[in-house]
Parts: C-alpha cells; structure tokens; sequence
C-alpha cells in the first residue's frame, strides 16, 4: 500500500513533472495554501501543454534543417548585410504580412537565410511552414483526393509565415502556373511569404510559360516584400568536403 506521497510523486513522474519539494511546500509557516497548491500545479501543466504546443509547431513547419544566422558567413556572402538580416529577424513584418525574396544562383545561402528567419519566426511563437514549390504543387494538386494533402493546405492557410522554397527550378505547366497564382493570390496581405528563387523577376515568365500570369503572380508577391539580390559564388562548391578530408 503506497502513501499519499508515494501516489503523489509517482503521478508526477507519470505525467513528466518536475518533482516537487513537498517539505518546503508544506512545512513551516511559508506553507502554501490549497489554492495556492492548485494555482503552482496549473501553472506547471501551462508550462506542459505551451512546451507540447511548440514542439508541435516546429514538427509541423516541415524544416529541412535548422539554420541560424550566427552560423552564416557575411564575410563569404557579401549582397547581403548582417544588419539588414538582424533588422529583419524581429519579424514585425510578418505581423503586415509583408513578403521576402531572396534571389540567387545556387548555393549563395537563400534557402539557409530563409531558414534562419523561419526558426525565429518559431521561437517567436508564429505558425511557419516549409515547402518547395515543388511539394507545394503536389499538395495543390492533390487536395481534393488525398487527406494528407488536404490536412497539410489547411495548415498552410492558417499559418503565419510560409517559405517557398526552390521557385523556378523547373518549368509549370499551364495548370500549375495558375494554381501557383491562386496560392499567392489568397496568402496575398495574411500571410508572409519567403521566395527563394535562383532566376531574377525578369526570367520569372521563362518558367511560368505565360507573360500574363507571371505579371499577375509578381504583381501579388511584390506589393509588400523585401526584394534580396544575391550574388557571388556557391558555398557549397568552395567548402565542399570530401569522404577522405581532401578538397
Ligand atoms: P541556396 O539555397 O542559395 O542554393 P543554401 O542556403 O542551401 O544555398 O546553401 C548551401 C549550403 O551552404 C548550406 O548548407 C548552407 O548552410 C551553406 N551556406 C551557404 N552560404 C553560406 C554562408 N555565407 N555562410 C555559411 N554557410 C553557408
Ligand atoms: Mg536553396
């Protein structure tokens, strides 16, 4: 037969809670009154549920890699400045919605800039998402037969912050370009988007297929977003490594 006590820390382990001095809780006159018991486990099961909350929102965000920008070179990747990155990790623009591009061949860091801003955007408590518009596109197209689809655009429509990751890699076909169009058109002044793209505006339509629908989709993305040029060489290229350490 166990005692209260016994029950009581072995609720606590249960339940993953931090043990609790019961000594110090009861003894002495700094005893804790019956609410003020009640009131210290509410708050340890609101630390619980907001700690699950979190872990659950940064599943959901689908990252391909943590990145931060203390780790990104400025020093290697001069177009863009570390101050104008710290001025853009408050976030403020998300809260207007505003959009970011980064623009660049291969290997310049977009995606890992993109990131950085994203696992702010986390710990700040925003709902984020990371998809390549390749992924998005599977998802857009299979919303109506697949659940999982489905479940995933929801998310998506009531999310904060959501990367596009990889635009202009591949050609759209017709179906595609409009679909990406209704995409940006109903994000457009709710939800921020950050475009990585490895061709400039200028080469958008090459790979949309359409002047028209090109014109409309920049149209949309640009009326309230940072516009980040990127130039210079592939990191990946000058710091490869090899399985043997040569390089
Ligand atoms: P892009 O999206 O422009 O093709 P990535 O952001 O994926 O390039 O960068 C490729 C790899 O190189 C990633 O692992 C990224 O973390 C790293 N990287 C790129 N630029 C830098 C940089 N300036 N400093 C540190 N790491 C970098
Ligand atoms: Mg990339």
């Amino acid at each position: 037969m166990l005692t209260p006590l016994e029950r009581v820390n072995n609720l606590l382990s249960d339940l993953r809670i931090a043990p609790v001095d019961f000594d110090a809780v009861f003894a002495g006159k700094n005893s804790l009154s019956p609410l003020e018991c009640i009131e210290l486990f509410l708050l340890e099961e609101q630390r619980l549920r907001i700690l699950k909350q979190n872990l659950l929102r940064r599943k959901r965000a689908n990252l391909p890699a943590e990145k931060a920008l203390n780790s990104f070179d400025f020093g290697f990747q001069r177009s863009v400045s570390k101050e104008q990155m710290l001025r853009l990790s408050d976030m403020t623009w998300v809260e207007q919605a505003y959009n970011i591009c980064f623009l660049g061949p291969p290997g310049v860091g977009k995606t890992h800039l993109a990131l950085s801003l994203v696992v702010q955007g986390l710990d700040l408590g925003y709902s984020v998402a990371f998809e390549s518009l390749n992924n998005l596109m599977t998802i857009l197209k299979t919303a109506e037969i697949s659940g999982s689809s489905k479940r995933r655009l929801e998310y998506l429509r009531k999310a904060a912050l959501i990367v596009v990751d990889e635009v202009g890699f591949m050609p759209l076909t017709p179906g595609e370009a409009n679909l990406f169009f209704s995409f940006v058109s109903a994000m457009a002044e709710k939800t921020s988007l950050i475009i990585t793209s490895n061709k400039g505006f200028d080469e958008w339509a090459d790979f949309l297929g359409d002047a028209t629908i090109t014109t409309a989709i920049l149209d949309r993305l640009i009326h309230h977003c940072e516009i980040i040029n990127m130039t210079g060489n592939s990191y990946r290229l000058e710091h490869h490594q090899s399985i043997t350490g040569d390089s």
